[in-house]
């Protein structure tokens, strides 16, 4: 996609703090975080959600949680929440399938 942000990063047409990649997915750190560790973690495919991603490319979705996983035992950390903001009105607000992986700091629920 063209004007994806995402797809730019995942090519390598914009730079990101990268923190993981694999076949299927890349990891960054989100430009804008909101606990120690905030990283997205994307699929190389542009897809505009996860459930999107779900019916296309359904392996990918549990490859976004593996990465998630790594990265945070590699920073160290034990406790992690993972969150796909889907839709504008959950936050949603870039439209390229993103897993939001936050650790480091006590979470609260519910989310605001
Ligand atoms: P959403 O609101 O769609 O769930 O999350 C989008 C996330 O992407 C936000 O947390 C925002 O800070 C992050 N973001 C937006 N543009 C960029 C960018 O160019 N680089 C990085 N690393 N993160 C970005
Ligand atoms: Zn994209």
């Amino acid at each position: 996609m063209a004007d994806c942000i995402f797809c730019k990063i995942v090519a390598g047409e914009i730079p990101a703090d990268l923190v993981a990649q694999t076949e299927t997915a890349v990891a960054f750190r989100d430009l804008n975080p909101q606990a120690p560790l905030h990283v997205l973690v994307v699929p190389r495919t542009h897809v505009a959600n996860v459930a999107e991603l779900a019916d296309r490319e359904a392996e990918t979705v549990a490859e976004l949680v593996r990465v998630a996983r790594d990265v945070v035992a590699d920073a160290g950390h034990e406790s992690y929440r993972l969150v796909f903001n889907t839709g504008e009105e959950a936050g949603q607000s870039v439209f390229h399938a993103h897993l939001h992986v936050l650790a480091g700091r006590p979470q609260s629920w519910p989310p605001g």
